[in-house]
């Protein structure tokens, strides 16, 4: 029986550094036990040309799950590209059982100037967090969600068993080596204990994002943060690492045998975040550092003015871990300065 049409993969006839553009991707009618390199045509900018987006397809002889790892939804975060590309690099087609979909620089136009948001031209220009308009709309009404609707559509819901989603805490703050993870779903629990990371937040997901966009299509997805962003972070990178190949070691994609997980590493599990801001504008000096373990009352901040008088101080108010922190010092009434990652008795925030 013939594909449906809509389903098969479409070679635009292009190609960019020799490498060939397509506008629609079915891993089934890839030759298997290799990997193929494409470039996926995404929305086209203002001048008419199209933002292209890297894609690598390892192809196993075997079936098996197909896995999707993305690493650039914000154009900012890197230790993602490297730890997608040593996943890749580490992988035989030949002896794998599934297909693994690696997508780099989704945001193309903020990957090009190391930022977080995708610069738009309209209404005397504006910034768009990618990650709060997925799965995006072909009929959008700006460039980013469409952009996002058509990877969504035509890469990402017809080849996608299984995501994991690669970030980085945004410029200007710090990130511990961290799982968000949908925790009421078992398969999604369990594999976020196979990765040996700092801490796990067992987390509902929030709206917009690529990891929504997944848990609403039924596909098992979680997004790991690797610490801080515009820099490769090679001791957090490599856990990374460790942790994605237990899971197609899970999943059968690849044998072998399973490295350290959360159990070894000793992870940190919460469900909430107290999140504190800053009630002035000044400069902060911070008490505590990521990871640190934090009891309610705890100083874990000051902030200065610039006479350097103290015009805040912070303390935590639960007992916790220090998940994220900021080290810009400066610091706008209403910034977060910290989130601790704890345990709510209640409900999960
Ligand atoms: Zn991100």
């Amino acid at each position: 029986m013939n594909m449906p049409a809509q389903t098969q993969t479409i070679y635009t006839g292009d190609q960019i550094q020799a490498t060939p553009v397509i506008s629609q991707l079915n891993v089934a009618d890839l030759e298997p036990g290799r990997q193929h390199r494409f470039f996926f045509e995404a929305v086209q900018m203002g001048t008419g040309q199209h933002w292209y987006v890297p894609v690598v397809v390892a192809k196993g002889m075997q079936d098996g799950k197909r896995i999707s790892l993305t690493a650039g939804v914000h154009g900012d975060e890197l230790s993602p590209v490297n730890a997608v590309q040593r996943i890749m690099a580490s992988l035989d087609p030949a002896k794998m059982s599934g297909t693994v979909l690696a997508v780099y620089d989704l945001s193309r136009p903020a990957k090009e100037y190391t930022q977080r948001n995708w610069p738009t031209a309209q209404g005397g220009g504006g910034l768009i967090d990618l990650n709060r308009v997925w799965p995006g709309d072909i009929a959008g009404e700006d460039a980013p969600t469409r952009h996002a609707g058509l990877i969504w559509h035509q890469l990402f819901q017809p080849n996608v068993d299984l995501a994991l989603d690669y970030h980085t805490a945004s410029t200007g703050d710090d990130f511990s080596l961290f799982i968000f993870a949908d925790c009421r779903q078992p398969e999604i629990r369990q594999m976020a204990e196979l990765f040996p990371v700092e801490q796990i937040k067992d987390d509902p997901g929030e709206e917009g994002t690529l990891e929504m966009a997944f848990i609403q299509a039924d596909i098992p997805v979680m997004t790991i943060e690797i610490g801080g962003p515009r820099r490769f972070d090679l001791p957090k990178i490599e856990k990374t690492v460790e942790g994605s190949l237990n899971v197609l070691k899970h999943y059968k994609v690849i044998d072998g045998a399973m490295g350290h997980t959360s159990k070894s590493a000793g992870t940190f599990f919460g469900n909430s975040f107290e999140t504190i801001r800053a009630t002035a504008g000044g400069f902060l000096e911070l008490r505590v550092d990521l990871n640190d373990p934090v009891t309610p009352g705890q100083e874990v901040a000051i902030q200065r003015n610039s006479f350097g008088d103290i015009v805040a101080k912070y303390r935590a108010g639960v007992a916790g871990e220090v998940a994220s922190i900021a080290r810009d010092a400066l610091r706008e009434p209403g910034a977060r300065v910290m989130r601790i990652l704890y345990n709510s008795e209640d409900i999960r925030t």
